[in-house]
């Protein structure tokens, strides 16, 4: 079962389990994924991980592993509404939480996020680091992931149930929206260079974000899903390399042929809960999933605007 499975990485991560023969349901409620980008072979439920009845009968009917991605995925929708973010990021964990204890599901895998390091960490950081989230959200991702690992350690359970938590840096690649203002920078630069429209920068372009591809996350999944030396752990993915957002900016518009010199580039006021610094110590995903980013930046920005140019020219058409 794929929670957020119609959204950017949970819908690859359902193509990816149906690719290795694994039958797949993907409960998503479509408040920003897409029901196209759910693999066809997959079984979708529109539905909700805020009410348990829409869990149940998935589960009523046999789960084997969760990997549970529904979520308020915003850090400034989560400013804007502080309720909703809690109730779908930390209450939604919960409620697939109680669902896998009363189906004695074994297995869950959860996304993480690098944003509960907040500001306070040395970069690139270690999973060991103390947490010290800075928005909102990265309050309610921690909160959810403790509550995954509590469960799973809880001395009361008549079953194992083996969890992981991905720390996900910053994701990017195919599938992620091109017109969400509030996810995303790198496909929001890209929206906005397709539609012709200016680049903003929050504060001086000089914070940092450590992007890694989508299919580099997706192997990491995959390789975890049955590899017990990841039970009960919290794994980095990143690249381990900071790229400010003036160097992120400058790269999509010379992907373009551009540059600041033919191309509007604004700077706009800090966003609450904006790290300054962020990448990934990726030694915890090497030692246990021999894991290693292959998508070069360069690579991947260039694939993203080859399928995003493709999306336009759909939508026109
Ligand atoms: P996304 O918005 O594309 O995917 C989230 C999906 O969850 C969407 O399809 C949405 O419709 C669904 N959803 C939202 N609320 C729901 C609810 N109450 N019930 C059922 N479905 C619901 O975002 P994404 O980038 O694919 O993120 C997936 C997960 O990874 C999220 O948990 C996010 O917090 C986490 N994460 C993402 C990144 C990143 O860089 N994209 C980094 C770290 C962690």
């Amino acid at each position: 079962m794929i929670t957020g499975g119609a959204g950017f990485i949970g819908s690859h991560l359902a193509d990816a389990c149906i690719a290795r023969g694994y039958r797949v349901i993907v409960l998503d409620n479509l408040s920003g994924g897409r029901r196209d980008y759910v693999n066809a072979a997959a079984e979708f439920v529109q539905g909700d991980v805020t009410e348990p009845a829409h869990l149940e009968p998935i589960f009523a009917n046999g789960v084997d592993a969760v990997l549970h991605l529904a979520a308020q995925a915003s850090i400034r929708l989560s400013f804007a509404d502080p309720s909703h973010d809690l109730r779908t990021n930390t209450l939604g964990t919960i409620n697939v939480l109680q669902a896998c204890l009363a189906y004695r599901v074994p297995r869950l895998l959860f996304a993480s996020s690098m944003t509960i390091y907040g500001n306070s960490n040395p970069v690139p950081t270690a999973e060991s680091a103390a947490p010290d989230p800075a928005s909102y959200y990265a309050i309610t991702k921690y909160a959810a992931e403790r509550y995954v690992h509590l469960t799973a350690a809880r001395r009361d359970l008549d079953f194992q149930l083996n969890v992981t938590s991905f720390r996900m840096f910053n994701v990017y690649g195919e599938r992620q929206s091109l017109t969400n203002a509030y996810q995303g920078v790198m496909a929001i630069f890209i929206g906005n260079v397709l539609r012709g429209e200016p680049i903003t920068i929050h504060s001086d372009g000089e914070q940092s974000r450590d992007f890694v591809h989508i299919s580099d996350v997706v192997r990491a999944w995959m390789d975890a899903l049955e590899q017990p030396a990841t039970y009960g752990q919290v794994i980095n993915l990143g690249t381990g390399v900071p790229t400010t957002v003036n160097a992120l900016c400058d790269a999509v518009l010379r992907a373009f042929g551009k540059d600041r010199s033919s191309y509007p580039v604004h700077y706009g006021p800090a966003q609450p809960g904006d790290m300054r610094a962020s990448a990934a110590d990726i030694r915890r995903a090497q030692a246990l999933l021999n894991w290693q980013p292959r998508v070069p930046f360069a690579e991947g920005i260039q694939q993203t605007i080859a399928w995003a140019r493709a999306q336009l020219s759909d939508s026109r058409r």
